[in-house]
């Protein structure tokens, strides 16, 4: 949507095509339902959450960087605010509100939309001459290709984008889920399934000593593992299942370091002393996760807590700090907020996001081989991308002296 007025407001006449009914049917699940829209930050401090493509995308974010995102969508009649960690929000807290600006925006440049599935791309030489879709070929010269990933494919991100693009002698690079649940230790997490820990800190490791990831939130257990807002930015530290073994480390006491928290358990135990173990957990841990916290301290249950020694009180301490969970993979691509991979990154120039290998074919958006953590850098990614495309392609379409894009 942005990619098509930025590409209309530099005179090309633009035909916006979209399979579905809606537009922005992502983009009104975003933020679950807030749309968290941008991160009030720096182009380098952005750049710092974009994992994959950062370098590639140093020209696009500074062309449209998240400050001008911001004065975008407040100039257009959506006043934002800025909550914990930078993230930006519309103030109504709804995603609505963002679709409706861009569709206003396009409507105010002339943008035609059309429901319609595209369904490849035409070119002649080595460029492009339009699309073919279910309702005929529409000749143009200029496509921008911002078809998304292939997650949550029920918004429309069906995949189909990679295909035209390959057809056309693109490489995709390995497509997997980015901030995406991660499967751990089933039996053990399906016992805890449904339950939500917060204030906890949660630290990813692949095997060194420095955490790849560490964070205080909220993380929730299913039947497969783990997932919430920790588990899935977790997940976007976790690049290579392939070669590496990861686990995380749950802090279920973040607020108590090990002698305040050894000295609480201390007080529990002197209370409840004549109890059996596993009836003296109740006022420190959730119900839940009693019996898997007893099952990993290796103290029988049925122990009186008065007979507990010191080592094995450290070693519930130490479990309590630091309890973890192997992981096995993530879950599939469909579950994840983002895609990670896409069109080969050296195959597409960065100023203009043009194809190297097709002229008059841009690329904007998921589709492209970057990603970024939570906090709103997808978008930002989005926005940026589509307003270096939209205007190179109107640009192009101008300096052709054609008028449809
Ligand atoms: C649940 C969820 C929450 C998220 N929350 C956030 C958030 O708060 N902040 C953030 O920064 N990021 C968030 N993201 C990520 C963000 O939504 C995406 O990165 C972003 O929407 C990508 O934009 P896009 O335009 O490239 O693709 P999309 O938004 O997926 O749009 C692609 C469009 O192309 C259409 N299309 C595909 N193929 C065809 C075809 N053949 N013919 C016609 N039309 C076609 C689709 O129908 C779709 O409408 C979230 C993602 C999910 C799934």
């Amino acid at each position: 949507m942005l990619a098509s007025s930025s590409a209309a407001e530099r005179g090309a006449r633009v035909l916006l095509l979209e399979q579905n009914d809606r537009l922005g049917k992502k983009l009104r699940l975003t933020g679950k339902g807030r749309c968290n829209v941008t991160n009030d930050c720096t182009v380098a401090e952005a750049l710092g959450s974009i994992p994959t493509g950062g370098r590639f995308l140093h020209g696009a974010l500074n062309g449209f960087s998240p400050r001008d995102t911001m004065a975008f969508f407040e100039a257009l009649g959506v006043p934002l605010k800025t909550e914990r960690g930078s993230r930006v929000f519309p103030v109504s807290d709804d995603a609505r509100d963002i679709v409706e600006a861009l569709r206003r925006h396009m409507e105010k440049t002339d943008v035609i939309h059309k429901r319609c599935k595209a369904l490849g791309i035409t070119a002649e030489g080595d460029g492009v001459t339009g699309v073919s879709a279910t309702e005929g070929v529409f000749e143009c010269g200029a496509v921008i290709l911002a078809t998304g990933g292939m997650s949550y494919s029920a918004t429309g991100s069906t995949g189909d984008g990679y295909a035209f693009a390959r057809a056309l002698g693109h490489t995709v690079t390995p497509l997997r889920g980015s901030l995406v649940p991660l499967v751990t230790e089933p039996e053990l997490c399906s016992r805890m399934q449904g339950l939500t820990l917060k204030n906890i800190r949660l630290a990813a490791f692949d095997g060194g000593k420095r955490p790849l990831f560490q964070e205080s939130g909220e993380l929730l257990f299913t039947h497969f593992g783990i997932s919430g807002p920790l588990g899935l930015s977790a997940s976007a530290h976790m690049r290579d299942f392939g070669a590496k073994r990861y686990y995380v480390l749950i802090d279920l006491k973040p607020g108590l370091d090990e002698k305040k928290l050894d000295l609480r358990v201390l007080r529990d135990f002197e209370k409840f002393s004549n109890r059996d173990f596993s009836n003296c957990l109740g006022q420190l841990l959730n119900r839940l996760m009693i019996p898997v916290i007893i099952e990993k301290s290796g103290i029988p249950p049925d122990s009186k807590v008065h007979s507990i020694t010191r080592e094995q009180r450290l070693r519930l301490v130490s479990l309590i700090k630091a309890f973890r969970l192997d992981i096995e993979r993530p879950r599939p691509v469909e579950e994840a907020i983002v895609t990670s991979g896409g069109i080969a990154l050296g195959e597409i120039n960065p100023k203009t996001l043009e194809s190297k290998i097709v002229s008059g074919l841009y690329f904007a958006g998921e589709i492209i081989d970057a990603d970024a953590y939570t906090g709103g850098y997808n978008l930002q990614i989005a926005w940026s991308t589509a307003y270096a495309a939209g205007r190179a392609a109107g640009s192009r379409i101008q300096k052709q002296g054609e008028t449809d894009c």
